[in-house]
Formats: C-alpha cells, sequence, structure tokens
C-alpha cells in the first residue's frame, strides 16, 4: 500500500545505471541551449530550447526528458543481466535463476496467451461462489495477499506520534481511475474520460467471456460504486496534510464504523499478527463503506470485486487485455502512442516485484566507491549551508531556529544500496507462469509489511530500489535517501566542474534536506514524531511565506484553461526553490574566489545553467492534464522558471532587470 505520507521524492524517471558508457548528450551539454532566447525573458527556453527541438516524445513514451534517455539507457543494462540470468545454465546462482525465471515468463507471451484468464480463474470463482455479504471480508483479504487492490488498502507503517513503532495502517483505497476528481467533476474533459472509462470497463469484461450488453450493465456497477467510494475520499491535497490522516483507534472502535463487515475475520486471513491498535487515514470513507454494503447488492459487488481482480492482473494477461489496459491508460490518459516493448515492461516489472534482488546484480555491476565519497562530500556542504541559511533567517525567533538546527543536525543519510539485501528465497517463481510469479511476489510483499507490525523500525530498509533515477526524504525516519541510479550525469559527472555538479545532484541534496523543512515536512522533529515544535508567530511567518510559493504555482498554467495546484505542489515546490538556493551558496562556499570563466560562463551562471538542463523535457498534453490533477511535483518548466524567478542570485548572473518575466515583482523566499 501507499505510505499514508509518502517519503517526498524528486520523481525524474526511473532506471540508470552507473559507470555505463554514458553518452555525450547526457552530459551538461552547451548545444542545448537555445541562444537566440533570452535568459530573462525564458530561462528554460534559453537553457532547454535546442534539446526540445531534437529531442522529440518517442511514441511509447508519455513525455521525454533527460533522465527518460537515462532511463532508457539504464534498462538496457538491466536487460543485459536478466537475460543472461535467464539462460538456463544449471551453474546459475539462486538470485539469477529467481530473477532470470522471472523476467522468461514474463518474455514468453505465446505461454501467457495459452493459458488465458487460468492464472486467476481460481480468484474469479472464489468471487462468484461468495454467498453472502459477510463472506466479502474473507474474500477481499485473499485479494489483497494476492496483490489485487479493492475496496481499501491495509499495511502497516510508523505510527506519526512514535516514530519508533510500527503499527497496523488502514486507509481509503479501491478506485481505478486515478483521482476521485474523476468521478466528480462535471467539466468537458473530466467528462469524456470517464465516459472513456466505462467503454473501457466494459471490454475488460466482455474479454472475459461476458456479452457486450452484460459488460456495459456491469461497467455502469463499477463506475456507481466506485463513485460513491469517491465521494467519502479524502482529496489528494488534504492527504498531504498528516494531522488529517491521523486517526489511531482501537481495533474495536474501528470496527464500530463499518459493523457491516467482519473486520475481525478480515485480519486475521490477511496474515496480520495480532494487533490492538491501527491508524485510520479517513474514518469517513470507512462509515461509507457500512453504507455501500447495504445499499449495493451482493451481484453488484461481485461485479465490483472481479473488475478489480481483472484490472489488477491485466498487464499480465493475454494480448488483449494488454491493449486493452494501455489504450484506456497509456493512451488516453496519457497521449502515449504505442504500448512499450515487452522486454522494456518486463525489465520494469521484475526491478518492481524482485527489486533488490536485480538491484544488487546492478550494483555488483556497476556502482563504485568514488561516486558515494563525492556525494557525502556535497551533502556535508549542503548540510552547512541549510545550517547558515537557518541561523540567517531574518523571520525565525532564535528559539525556533535552535528547534530547526537539532532537527537538521539529526538528519541521516544513505547512499547507493542497502547494507543488507532482501531476501526472496521464499519466493516461487516458475519459468512458465508470469502472472502465478507476479501474485506469489506480491504475497511475499503484503506479507513482508504485515511482519513489521509491532517489530522494532528497520531504519536501514530502502523505499527505492538501487537502479532508481530518483532520490527522496522520509519525515518518520528524518532521513535522505539516494539510490545509485542517480549519481551519475547529468547530476553528477566526475569530469565536470563544481559548479555544474552542485547544479546538478547538489540541487537534488538540497532538495531532499529542504523537504524536511516543507509545509508538511516541518510538522514532523529530529526523532520523525508529528509533533508542534515551532512558536505560533514562526508558524505563522512560515505559513505567509509558504502562501507566496502556493500562489506564484497557482498562477502557472501548463494547459491553456488548466492551472496547477499551488497547494498540492507546495511541498515539491518549496523543495525546489530551497534546494537551488542551498547549493548555490554551498558551491560559492566552496569555490572561494575561483571565478574563472569557462566558455564563457561565470561559475553562476554554469551553475543556473546545469540546473536547467536536467529539467529539459517535452510533454505530452494529456499527461501534462493528468499531472495538474494529481502529481504534487511541477511541470519541468515551471520547476525551473518558477524557483529562478525569486532568486536575486539569479537576476544579477545574467544581469536581468526589474520588469522582465524572469524577476518576480513578488519574489517568493521560504528557506
Ligand atoms: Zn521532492
Amino acid at each position: 500500500m501507499r505510505k499514508l505520507i509518502l517519503p517526498a521524492c524528486l520523481c525524474l524517471g526511473t532506471l540508470f545505471g552507473q559507470n555505463a558508457s554514458v553518452s555525450p548528450n547526457l552530459h551538461f551539454d552547451l548545444n542545448a541551449l537555445d541562444r537566440n532566447a533570452n535568459p530573462c525573458v525564458d530561462f528554460y527556453q534559453y537553457a532547454c530550447g535546442t534539446w526540445m527541438k531534437n529531442n522529440p516524445i518517442p511514441p511509447d513514451q508519455s513525455r521525454w526528458d533527460r533522465f527518460d534517455a537515462l532511463q532508457e539507457r539504464n534498462r538496457e543494462i538491466l536487460r543485459e543481466i536478466l537475460e543472461e540470468a535467464a539462460r538456463p545454465d544449471p551453474k546459475r546462482d539462486a538470485i539469477s535463476k529467481q530473477i532470470g525465471d522471472y523476467y522468461a515468463a514474463c518474455m514468453d507471451e505465446k505461454t501467457i496467451n495459452a493459458k488465458g484468464l487460468a492464472p486467476i480463474q481460481p480468484e474469479l470463482d472464489r468471487i462468484r461462489a461468495l454467498s453472502d455479504k459477510e463472506a466479502l471480508a474473507a474474500e477481499i483479504a485473499h485479494l489483497h495477499r494476492d496483490g489485487m487492490a479493492a475496496l481499501f488498502e491495509f499495511s502497516s507503517g510508523q505510527d506519526f506520534k512514535n516514530s519508533n513503532a510500527e503499527i497496523a495502517q488502514i486507509g481509503q483505497g479501491g478506485l481505478a481511475l486515478p483521482d476521485r476528481d474523476y468521478y466528480l467533476k462535471d467539466d468537458a474533459d473530466t467528462v469524456a474520460i470517464r465516459q472513456k472509462y466505462l467503454a473501457h470497463v466494459a471490454r475488460i469484461f466482455e474479454l472475459a467471456g461476458e456479452s457486450a450488453n452484460q459488460a456495459k450493465t456491469d461497467a455502469q456497477t463499477v463506475l456507481k460504486l466506485e463513485t460513491e467510494l469517491a465521494k467519502n475520499s479524502l482529496d489528494r491535497t488534504s492527504q498531504r496534510d498528516p494531522e488529517k490522516v491521523y486517526h489511531k483507534m482501537s481495533k474495536q472502535d474501528f470496527a464500530k464504523l463499518d459493523p457491516s463487515f467482519r473486520w475481525n475475520q478480515y485480519f486475521t486471513d490477511s496474515g496480520a499478527p495480532g494487533f490492538q491498535d491501527l491508524n485510520v487515514d479517513w474514518p469517513d470513507f470507512f462509515k461509507s463503506v457500512n453504507a455501500a454494503i447495504g445499499t449495493f447488492s451482493l451481484d453488484d459487488w461481485k461485479t465490483y470485486l472481479r473488475w478489480h481482480a481483472l484490472h489488477s492482473e491485466a498487464p499480465l494477461l493475454p494480448e488483449p487485455f494488454v491493449e486493452a489496459n494501455f489504450d484506456f491508460y497509456g493512451k488516453t490518459l496519457t497521449g502515449a502512442k504505442e504500448l512499450r516493448p515487452r522486454w522494456k515492461r518486463c525489465v520494469d516489472f521484475t526491478d518492481d516485484q524482485l527489486g533488490e534482488a536485480l538491484g544488487r546484480k546492478f550494483v555488483e555491476r556497476t556502482f563504485g566507491a568514488e561516486g558515494k565519497e563525492r556525494t557525502l562530500k556535497m551533502v556535508d556542504a549542503i548540510e552547512k549551508a541549510l545550517g547558515q541559511d537557518i541561523q540567517n533567517l531574518t523571520w525565525m525567533t532564535p528559539a525556533t531556529k535552535q528547534q530547526a538546527l537539532v532537527k537538521l543536525k539529526a538528519i541521516t543519510n544513505k547512499i547507493g544500496y542497502p547494507e543488507k539485501w532482501r531476501d526472496y528465497s521464499s519466493v516461487e517463481i516458475r519459468r512458465d507462469d508470469a502472472a502465478g510469479n507476479g501474485m506469489r511476489a506480491d504475497q511475499f510483499e503484503f506479507q513482508r509489511e504485515l511482519n513489521k507490525i509491532g517489530k522494532p523500525v528497520d531504519r536501514l530498509e530502502w523505499g527505492m530500489t538501487p537502479p532508481t533515477v530518483n532520490a527522496y526524504y522520509d519525515p518518520l525516519m528524518n532521513n535522505i535517501n539516494f539510490p545509485a541510479g542517480i549519481l551519475q550525469p547529468p547530476f553528477f559527472d566526475k569530469a565536470a566542474d563544481d559548479a555544474i555538479n552542485y547544479g546538478g545532484i547538489g540541487m537534488v541534496i538540497g532538495h531532499e534536506l529542504t523537504h524536511g523543512f516543507d509545509d508538511q515536512g516541518r510538522q514532523f522533529d529530529a526523532k520523525g514524531n508529528l509533533r508542534d515544535w515551532w512558536t505560533p508567530a514562526d508558524a505563522k511567518a512560515f505559513q505567509e511565506r509558504a502562501a507566496c510559493v502556493a500562489d506564484e504555482y497557482a498562477s502557472f498554467s501548463p494547459v491553456p484553461g488548466v492551472h496547477l495546484n499551488g497547494k498540492l505542489t507546495l511541498g515539491e515546490n518549496t523543495a525546489d526553490n530551497g534546494g537551488v538556493r542551498l547549493a548555490l551558496m554551498a558551491l560559492l562556499n566552496t569555490i572561494g574566489d575561483n571565478r574563472a570563466k569557462i566558455d564563457g560562463f561565470t561559475p553562476e551562471q554554469r551553475f543556473f545553467l546545469s540546473f536547467g538542463q536536467i529539467w529539459c523535457q517535452n510533454a505530452r498534453e494529456e499527461d501534462l492534464r493528468l499531472r495538474a490533477r494529481t502529481d504534487p511535483h511541477s511541470p519541468a518548466r515551471f520547476r525551473v522558471n518558477g524557483v529562478l524567478e525569486n532568486m536575486p542570485e539569479f537576476e544579477k548572473a545574467f544581469s536581468c532587470k526589474a520588469g522582465q518575466p524572469m524577476v518576480a515583482a513578488n519574489a517568493c523566499h521560504v528557506w
């Protein structure tokens, strides 16, 4: 299940390999500039204009940026590892055999097509055989164990107010559209997507053997039931507020919210160890489940569960299911034109399901000690810059500064890959059973999460796999995490000067550190507990400054008629603004008097260009629309220009004048 409070990440792409032979265009690139553009009018165009012209979006992508380019190369390294591991050589080690057989089964489309629905038939039969609504609890537990999302989500997580405790966590869920707003809004775009969703659900039911008429009726039932759940779901922006998703209660009190559901049965059948208390993200949702169990007939519920079983497994079912799934979730929702080749999907499934086994092979092949050492040095320099920044803030009183510094000092960091690898040896992988492998890997993961309940917190665990091109801050752990995959050009380039590296990975480190102090992170203390350590006056001063950022980004429009949600994106935008500022401070501390120009650019100019270029991107309109509703990150153009128009340091570096677009009349500044 998604964590209730998601570790705040950078969200770039996914995969890239260390020490791979990197082609020049993955590095900082002066040829990517549009020298006809004026950096004071549109810096993003100036830094990325020629790159955007020369890098159209490939047909199997919804957007294309410099990280996707890295990701594609990285997939090829993983593909090599997997193809080698997939050769049925008796001398393969246990890990190679496991990831190799998983990949081989996934690639074996012929066997997948020949099996039809057989891998999930037992699940579908069990649903069909349900004799009363009381049996829903046991069936949903079964679905959840097999990795099939339905109705709600159950897992473990740290207690927000006692971060040393792992407790049971239960949350709203059960929707197959990407956000509750798709069920509730009535603008033309949303209505059109809802119509296509209905057609998609019907198509899947038809593929599963229903008559066209029955499939249409069933799709209506699914939409009706999901709409009822959506109405009582907490909106995405509110979900970012930890106080709004923290309701710790006893199992008995929780069961009273929804007496129609046999919760004891569910908890036992789910495989959870015994527990007393759990956190409920949004109690109103569970009250509405209670009402829906009364309102909808047993047949309606069977239809709903059948849909979710088929929907969850579609990517590993026969080709017609995969095609249908892509038509809606790929084409309609993101604008991609073509389904990605099978090998790319199978590499990603392996990374997703056996990620630390594949990641271990990836690290053996690619990751060196040098990347780790130099990254640690930069982390140190940027932490010092944040300490300086906090000391110098004009809007914060000494009492709160003291607390902020305690929190900063307590932040730990993890770089590269886990000290202890996850052991998947209990997961049975068969060379002829792609969907079954998927379900067994999901069972392992579901149980692994539940087993944490009541156990000490494992602070060495990673939330991303090593080849991932991304990074995150976890407010409950108070740590920053940088997988091996991101310690590469254009973020980190051992051949490049400091200005380029601070504009790249330096900004990433600053971004993650700032998350500890954004509108969400600031509510957690040095130990990762949800506790208010701010004086009321300082909290008010913070909120005023944060409101400036929220208003700024809400004014940005990625597609005519669509605006960004300033509050949904506030944490990420705050982290971008703080991250660039801190990285620049650390750069200037590092280079001292060395003001040498390179290629005609000052260190500051190169720093800003490097920052601009890590975000060069082309995106389809559908993708921009989807993300404006669901993504806490702003589109690349605004991640660059939105930050720089707040920075006097940028204005000075490029001699911009008041009144020009890149100089905000009302510049925002939090950190
Ligand atoms: Zn972030």
